[in-house]
């Protein structure tokens, strides 16, 4: 028998193996085996076996090796890593997104778990022996072991704990037979120590109970459950994945990895229990190592977790939701650049399971998808138990700064209503748009702005430390005594960070309990639910951060939500700016009065009578979508066409430009494409790299794909110059 074989080279290409005669009968295709590789030993997965000629079915012609082909050395674990239909599903990622078959495979599983070496981590366990007669035991001991068959046995650390003896202690008892101690795998528990309250299910209201009728329909078409926020969509994903169970199938929900918060985790936990596996990136890999094993096993039906969940090796599956559909992190930003939620359809596909996409603000792609009939429409619209949408206002900020002194960051309209709000004992939550904004250092003499020596963005002041860091590649510099450009030493600082917004509101308010959510106050593991904890325990009246508090969270004591800075994503220079805009948007007021208080939404913008802003504050999706869609028609951009882009990096700048410029002549000529000139990115330098950008555009991703692979063959780029394509990218600069 002969098998090909993956290797992890990212060579895009597989090699072929002699499968030894005592192997063959215990060999699988999806399996991890040992190969020699060169001079050295590889691991690479089986992918293909091709079985010798039998009497019966003759061999087909094959081309003989001039050479003899090497022996597979052994199997690395017996358990395939991948079902058929997952490797169906894995080649289709490899084909659609132009990677290599390899890179494609191991984003598919943890790399927790593929480590060589990684395994379950065992302890001593405890378990009393069924009493016998003739035991010679201390009063001491007795008593011990009394103890132990009152409990059950345990872990010998745990029990030493407990009743205040020791390993000795009892190894004594083992040793005359009162007990027996083994090894045993301990799960290390990511749920562990966090107090899960188990939830029953709530009684559905119509609209709710009309989308699981839409849900339990064809299968075969993935289902859109439109709900505006607060409309009980986390109510409906519980109950169509209890069904799943009930018939003996698991599920997996995906969610944005920023609101994979335990609060997220909990209410799946509280309705499942120990049936739910948590994968994220905030896991320690022996976490990671042990929920993909509960998966694969079948000990977890139900796997919560963010774009990478989508390849959970859930045992029989019956249903994949994807909540908030139309968030960005589900796109990778490395090879393979997937998109978890067409990837979900994906396997929905292969695996004949049903697809669920859920969001108060669909992605226009899947909006329109919905609208052509390629995928079934469930909406709600209302708020459940008629709690209504909050009350929204759109404040002018122009207006605000011609008669208040400078560009205030509070408009006196939000401050009243905030200071209402502290009166009243309720909270507020205010939101910084941080796409496009950023609190820099300018000298106040020459106007020179810090900025990254090796990006081509400026730096962002930090309070906290008192440093200026690059958000691309995380370098950092010290506050400069004086300007490295003329000397002066004065600075001003420009832009509205999140630290500037909770000292200025400090001021205005100095009694008021302010906690600030941003990426500098949560970089510890759990500081995000930890704070979120503090804030529903209403320990703070006012929460204050970025785009991190616009989602899933549902506090009822929220009766006041302030978009500090409507705008700032509407000049990004990408044509989902409006989308995006209108998705923060809706999204934060979706935070207000979701319980029996009703909510009120301040939107401080400069344009308050731009189309987009008016349609968020009015959460009237599909009048916004409509609009927005005659203009993508017009333009022919997505959804009317596949857009992708192809970057460019080189540390030379004329390299990355001649490069971008040749590949954008030669590709215009493909039939089929539109091909933009080599364009600068917005970010044109990055981590010492310069970038060009090439935008293509097609009726098919096939014609794109093709085009990529046509071109990089016929004009290989050369060594200091690298080229990445991004098929249906989503951020376009
Ligand atoms: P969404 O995900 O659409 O924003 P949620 O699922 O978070 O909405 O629901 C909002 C609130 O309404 C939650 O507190 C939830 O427990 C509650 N809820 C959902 N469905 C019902 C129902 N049928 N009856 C009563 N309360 C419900
Ligand atoms: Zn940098």
């Amino acid at each position: 028998m002969i098998a090909k074989i993956a290797i992890d080279l990212a060579l895009d290409r597989l090699f072929t193996y002699e499968v030894p005669v005592e192997l063959s009968g215990g060999i699988k295709v999806g399996q991890l085996v040992r190969v020699p590789f060169g001079h050295r030993e590889a691991r690479g997965f089986a992918l293909e076996l091709i079985h010798p000629p039998t009497p019966n079915s003759p061999a087909p012609p094959l081309p003989t090796p001039d050479f003899k082909l090497k022996p597979i050395l052994g199997i690395a674990d017996p358990a395939p890593f991948f079902s058929g239909a997952m490797l169906k599903l894995v080649r289709w990622i490899s084909r659609y997104y132009c990677a290599p078959i390899e890179t494609c495979l191991k984003s598919a599983v943890p790399a927790a778990v593929l480590k060589p070496g990684a395994k379950a981590k065992e302890r001593l366990f405890a378990e009393a022996l069924p009493p016998s007669g003739d035991l010679k035991l201390t009063a001491y001991q007795s008593e011990l072991l009394d103890n132990i068959r009152r409990v059950g046995g345990g872990w010998v650390q745990q029990l030493c704990h407990e009743f205040a003896t020791t390993p000795a202690t009892l190894k004594t008892l083992a040793a005359k037979g009162a007990v027996e101690i083994s090894k045993r795998a301990q799960r290390r528990d990511p749920l562990a120590g966090r107090n899960v309250l188990p939830t029953r299910p709530l009684q559905l209201n119509d609209m709710q109970q009309a989308a699981m009728d839409t849900i339990a329909g064809d299968a075969r078409l993935p289902v859109l459950l439109h709900g505006v926020t607060g409309s009980g969509k986390t109510e409906v994903y519980l109950q169509a994945i209890a069904r799943e169970l009930d018939q003996g199938r698991g599920a997996i929900v995906l969610v944005p990895e920023i609101s994979l918060t335990p609060q997220t985790v909990r209410r799946f936990a509280g309705r499942f229990g120990n049936k739910v596996a948590v994968l994220h990136s905030a896991l320690s890999d022996g976490e990671r190592y042990d929920e993909w094993h509960r998966i694969r096993t079948g000990d977890a039906m139900v796997v919560v977790g963010p774009r990478s969940a989508v390849f959970a090796p859930v045992r029989n599956l019956g249903l994949i939701v994807v909540d908030e559909e139309h968030d960005t992190s589900y796109k990778q930003d490395e090879t393979p650049r997937y998109h978890a939620r067409d990837v979900a359809v994906m396997r929905g596909r292969f695996e004949n399971c049903r697809v669920l996409l859920g969001s108060a603000t669909p992605s226009l792609e899947t909006w329109h998808n919905a609208k052509c009939g390629k995928y079934v429409l469930a909406s709600m619209a209302a708020r459940v138990a008629g709690h209504p949408m909050p009350a929204v206002h759109l404040v002018d900020m122009e207006e605000a700064s011609a008669t208040e002194s400078g560009r205030p960051i509070f408009s006196k309209l939000l401050l009243e209503a905030i200071s209402e709000r502290l009166r009243r004992g309720e909270q507020t939550i205010l939101f910084l748009n941080r796409r496009g904004y950023s609190r820099i250092l300018e000298c106040k003499a020459c106007g020179h702005v810090m900025a990254c020596p090796d990006c081509s963005v400026s730096y962002t002041y930090h309070r906290s430390g008192e440093c200026l860091r690059c958000h691309v590649c995380g370098g950092w510099e010290k506050i400069p005594l004086a300007c490295p450009e003329c000397g002066a030493r004065d600075f001003s600082y420009t832009g509205i960070g999140t630290q500037r917004a909770e000292a200025a509101l400090a001021k205005c308010f100095p009694n008021a309990r302010i906690l600030r959510m941003d990426a500098d106050s949560t970089s510890r593991k759990h500081s995000h639910d930890d704070l979120l904890a503090k804030f529903k325990a209403r320990e703070a009246d006012v929460l204050i951060g970025t785009q991190m508090i616009a989602k899933g969270l549902d506090f009822p004591n929220v009766t006041l939500v302030g978009v500090l800075n409507a705008d700032a994503s509407m000049n990004m220079p990408d044509f989902r700016a409006a989308e995006r805009t209108f998705q923060l948007i809706a999204q934060v007021s979706g935070r207000a009065g979701r319980a029996e208080k009703p909510g009120e939404v301040f939107i401080q913008t400069s344009h308050p009578e731009n189309p987009v802003i008016r349609s968020a504050a009015d959460a009237a999706f599909a009048e916004f979508a409509e609009a927005e869609l005659a203009d993508r028609r017009e333009s022919g951009l997505p959804p009317y066409s596949r857009f992708a882009t192809i970057l460019f990096r080189s540390q030379s700048e004329t390299q990355a430009r001649n490069w971008a410029e040749l590949y954008s002549k030669s590709l215009a000529k493909y039939p089929g494409l539109s091909v933009s000139e080599a364009i600068p990115p917005a970010l044109e330098r990055a981590e010492g790299w310069f970038r060009y950008q090439v935008q293509v555009r097609s009726d098919s991703a096939g014609t794109v794909a093709a085009a990529w692979q046509w071109i990089a063959a016929a004009r290989p780029l050369p060594k200091d110059v690298r080229a990445a394509v991004d098929i249906d990218a989503v951020n376009v600069m």
